[in-house]
């Protein structure tokens, strides 16, 4: 939902460009923090989610850590206030580079998938003369029931460590003296809604530390990676997730051992509601069907829908007879059929010139964005600047 006044600044500006509510996302922040607090549990946000440094700022000025999936990451990260011994770094392609940067830094843990890497790791350790504090990454095979392109938890997937593999892991472990093992790290997927699925990963990982102690392997942490899911269909009556919701299943089925922390690496939560991509009408075109409403936003400012058939709200913000409803193909200018942000879409009577404002477009929006048919980069304007 936007104000007079915003949508009156909206007609100033170049489109397209990104929008972010600055108020809802510090509402978010307070929700986040108060729940975690509540919990006792540790929250890391995924800056892969929105690395614009003003939010990360704002995300770090609440005392949470980040979860970097790249050395560019770390580096955004802790520019932008995160204290390295709050970061955790994942990904199952860490080059060289990237986990020296780690090493050196002292961060609070790498998050490794393969024996491969830990090999790495520990050369790289060594060569540093440091010792470098890691997480297993380990593959629950757990269905989410979300998109297969954002699922991550199942043993088709190239991400962790398969469950078989871990007690001969970790005793192989004991050889490499550079390297300090500190937890174990989960990751199911993303925009997960249905919330017994974390439910499920509680029992797994409830099994694993009960297999492991008998093997007297005590480990500091537990994390839980990310992936509860927002609301695209209807942004402003759940314009917060519900933190406490999610926290309260681990908190009832989660059995971490006595001392141990408990961390949870939310993005999408954090940033996906915050943001809006604003677009302009160039033309209304007639279809045989339906008609097209081309924008001058693409794919190249929001993939989602053509990465993943992902579903954002779009609104005509100025339409001029807003009671006056049509169906419209709302599309970009991009030379690709993929390039379309949704079909047959209820709006208002749309004319060259009115502004549609795509929603819950904060999370993997601008971050993913690229510059394919040389298209300009989007501006970023924030609620409390404009
Ligand atoms: C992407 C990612 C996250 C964040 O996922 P969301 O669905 O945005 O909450 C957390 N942890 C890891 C390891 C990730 O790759």
């Amino acid at each position: 939902m936007f104000t007079e006044n915003q949508i009156k600044a909206f007609e100033n500006i170049k489109t397209p460009f990104y929008f972010y509510d600055i108020d809802l996302l510090t509402r978010t922040l307070d929700k986040l923090k108060s729940a975690s607090e509540k919990t006792g549990y540790k929250i890391h946000y995924a800056v892969k989610a929105n690395a614009q440094p003003k939010i990360l700022k704002l995300i770090s000025s609440y005392g949470f850590g980040a979860d970097c999936v790249s050395g560019n990451e770390i580096i955004a990260a802790t520019e932008n206030g995160f204290p390295p011994d709050k970061i955790a770094f994942a990904g199952v392609g860490k080059t060289d580079e990237e986990i020296e940067y780690a090493i050196q830094n002292d961060i609070f843990s790498l998050n490794c998938e393969s024996f491969a890497e830990l090999e790495i790791i520990q050369q790289l350790a060594e060569k540093a003369k440091k010792t470098a504090k890691i997480a297993l990454r380990i593959n629950p095979n757990l269905n989410p029931n979300t998109h297969h392109y954002i699922t991550t938890g199942l043993e088709e997937n190239k991400f962790g460590i398969n469950l078989w593999e871990l007690e001969k892991l970790i005793t192989d472990l004991k050889s490499f003296n550079y390297l300090e093992l500190t937890g174990l790290h989960f990751h199911l997927g993303s925009q997960i809604t249905d919330l017994s699925v974390f439910r499920s990963l509680c029992m797994k990982v409830n099994n694993i530390q009960n297999q492991l102690l008998k093997k007297q392997i005590k480990l500091p942490h537990l994390n839980l990676g990310g992936g509860l899911g927002i609301d695209y269909h209807k942004p402003d009556e759940h314009s917060i997730p519900n933190f406490e919701l999610y926290f309260n299943i681990f908190k009832k089925f989660l059995e971490p051992i006595p001392g141990q922390s408990v961390h949870f690496e939310p993005g999408r939560a954090v940033t996906g509601q915050c943001g809006s991509l604003i677009s302009r009408v160039l033309f209304v075109k007639k279809g045989i069907t339906t008609d097209f409403a081309i924008m001058d936003a693409g794919m190249t400012e929001l993939i989602r829908p053509a990465l993943y058939q992902a579903f954002h709200k779009i609104e005509n913000i100025t339409a001029r007879v807003p009671d006056k409803i049509k169906k419209y193909d709302v599309v970009g200018p991009i030379c690709e059929s993929s390039d379309c942000f949704g079909k047959s879409i209820e709006l208002p009577e749309t004319a060259r010139g009115d502004l549609i404002a795509i929603r819950s477009t904060g999370a993997y929006g601008e971050v993913m964005s690229s510059s394919y048919n040389l298209r300009d980069k989007a501006g970023s304007y924030f609620s409390d600047e404009i």
